[in-house]
């Protein structure tokens, strides 16, 4: 019997339906199921920063490749995703890290990346709430941030006038064998499947190295004009690679509605959704480390969500070794919704057997991670 669909892709956060989208448009049969709404995960709880990264060459080549289709995609998105091109500014408060930033300038300009080093006058004039004196900063021009559940709900919208189905409140229980079987015991046949249900993947694909690591958040009231790029420190690189330790790092970004956005916290190990006062207070105290006068702005909410972290802090994708009809596309830890469009891309090339942009096989599921990882 021909299975009903092409593709079933679970997951309707930022990275199912950015796969959802790439099928449809290549005019493959395209069902998504999700057990709760759109972006009710990892997305609806991100900042949205689309940005370059170069932790590592693959990091670098799927960020900078992503960050090229959102751009190209840029022209269609409508207002409400809130698209802006604000850029980063990578802060250095010391000569040491002034050293980072001129590391970075060389690498990012290298592979013709538009970056710019600021002194510590220039970085004053271009965020006046900094403290003074700072060490100086890497601008990068291309970064932008977006709102991401409305961005996945866009690309689903997309893919929904190619003819893909969207199954809302659909719990899938198992998937493999070219079926996805849902909890009411009804069952979605597919050529292939595409695993893109974010921490939860391990539940579907047993074996699955992601874990959730906790994040915090804290938005503001409206102050338009008061942070003009998304500021991140370069202390935040250390941050993000502890692989034990809580760890907080000063993290602002600055809304299309007036309001800043205010990160950011990593956590392995506390897995319940609560908001803890502790990491909220130790992230608002590295934000006033850099702009003092945040202590006095009024935030009005926080809240938490889960990165869906692998052990090599690349995502999986790819095919699932084992099972022809699985595809993964999964544990994007903090920088999913700036890859999740080459992920789709990757994906999408390697079930039609097309040749990919930039190498794969630093993303494939079935690579060989040290065992160091989460710890
Ligand atoms: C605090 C925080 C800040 C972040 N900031 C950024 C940022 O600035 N830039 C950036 O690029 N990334 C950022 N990220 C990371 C980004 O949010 C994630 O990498 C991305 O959202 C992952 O998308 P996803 O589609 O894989 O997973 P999710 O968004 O979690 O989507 C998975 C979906 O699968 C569904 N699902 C799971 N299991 C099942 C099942 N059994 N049956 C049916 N449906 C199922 C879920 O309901 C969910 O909707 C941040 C994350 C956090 C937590």
């Amino acid at each position: 019997m021909n299975p009903t669909y092409d593709v079933a892709v679970v997951g309707a956060g930022i990275v199912g339906a950015a796969c959802a989208l790439e099928f449809s448009r290549e005019g493959l049969r395209v069902a998504v199921l999700d057990k709760g709404p759109i972006g009710s995960g990892a997305t609806g709880a991100s900042m949205g920063h689309i940005v370059v990264m170069d932790d590592s060459e693959a990091q670098f080549a799927l960020t900078r490749y992503s960050q090229i289709l959102w751009e190209e995609l840029q022209p269609d998105l409508p207002p409400d995703v809130e698209y802006e091109r604000c850029g980063t500014i990578w802060v250095a408060t010391d000569a040491d890290e002034l050293a980072e930033v001129h590391r970075k300038y060389t690498y990012y300009q290298d592979r013709a990346v538009d970056v710019e080093i600021l002194d510590s006058q220039l970085l004053h004039h271009a965020e006046p709430h900094l403290r003074t004196p700072l060490a100086g900063g890497l601008l990068v021009h291309g970064d932008c941030v977006l709102y991401p559940p409305r961005a996945a709900g866009f690309l689903l919208e997309l893919a929904r006038r190619n003819g893909a189905e969207l199954h809302l409140g659909k719990p899938v229980i198992a998937l493999g064998q070219g079926n996805a079987r849902l909890s009411d015991g009804s069952i979605f046949q597919a050529k292939y499947l595409i695993n893109a249900a974010g921490q939860h993947a391990p539940k579907l694909s047993p074996g699955i190295a992601i874990k959730p690591r906790k994040g915090h958040l804290v938005i503001t009231d409206r102050y338009p004009g008061y942070v003009r790029h998304q500021l991140v420190e370069l202390g935040y690189l250390k941050s993000a690679h502890k692989l034990t330790a809580d760890s907080v790092a000063f993290n602002i970004q600055p809304r299309k509605t007036g309001q800043l956005l205010i990160g950011s916290s990593r956590q392995y190990g506390s897995e319940e959704a609560r908001t803890e006062p502790h990491m909220i207070s130790q992230m608002l105290a590295r934000a006033a480390e850099y702009i003092p006068g945040v202590q006095s702005l009024s935030a009005t909410r926080v809240w938490t969500g889960f990165r869906p972290a692998t052990p090599d802090k690349l995502p999986l994708i790819g095919p699932w070794p084992g099972d022809p009809s699985v595809y993964i596309a999964a544990g994007h830890e903090g920088l999913g919704i700036t890859t999740s469009l080459a992920t789709a891309k990757i994906v999408a090339g390697q079930i039609l057997g097309r040749r990919s942009a930039i190498p794969i096989e630093p993303y494939l599921p079935s690579r060989k991670v040290a065992e160091h990882s989460h710890a």
